[in-house]
């Protein structure tokens, strides 16, 4: 099941609470044909497509959680012992804690830390 065009829209406009944002990250890590949907929606501001680029850049590791949970953990919508596995994981794991780092900077709507330029509100004020 795609996500419809009003939920695409709302998606990008970050208007989903994080049931729906996790439900339609997930989908759109499995989905190219909606990441392209996603790219072309009006409401998906310049620098929100990072967000795309960083979903479609997370790849299968051998012995790293699967793509999909380093998604869910972004969005804190992982049971609490899988996340303290992730969180241990990543300790060890250069590439999963750059991972989860660019994520979670999605979800703030931030540049990873040491990317910052000072401004909290970054994605949603353009300037
Ligand atoms: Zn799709
Ligand atoms: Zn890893």
């Amino acid at each position: 099941m795609h996500p419809s065009p009003d939920e695409i829209d709302r998606y990008a406009a970050r208007q989903m609470g994080i049931a729906d944002t996790a439900a339609i990250r997930q989908h759109l890590l499995a989905c190219p044909a909606c990441r392209e949907r996603l790219r072309a929606s009006p409401f998906y501001p310049e620098q929100g497509r990072r967000e795309t680029e960083v979903i479609a850049g997370l790849a299968e590791r051998p012995g790293c959680p699967e793509p999909s949970a380093r998604v869910a953990f972004a969005v804190d919508a992982l049971a609490p012992e899988r996340r303290t596995q992730i969180t241990e994981h990543a300790r060890a794991c250069p590439h999963c804690a750059r991972d989860l780092r660019a994520l979670q900077a999605l979800r703030e709507g931030t540049r990873p830390a040491g990317e910052r330029r000072g401004c909290l509100f970054g994605w949603k004020s353009r300037h």
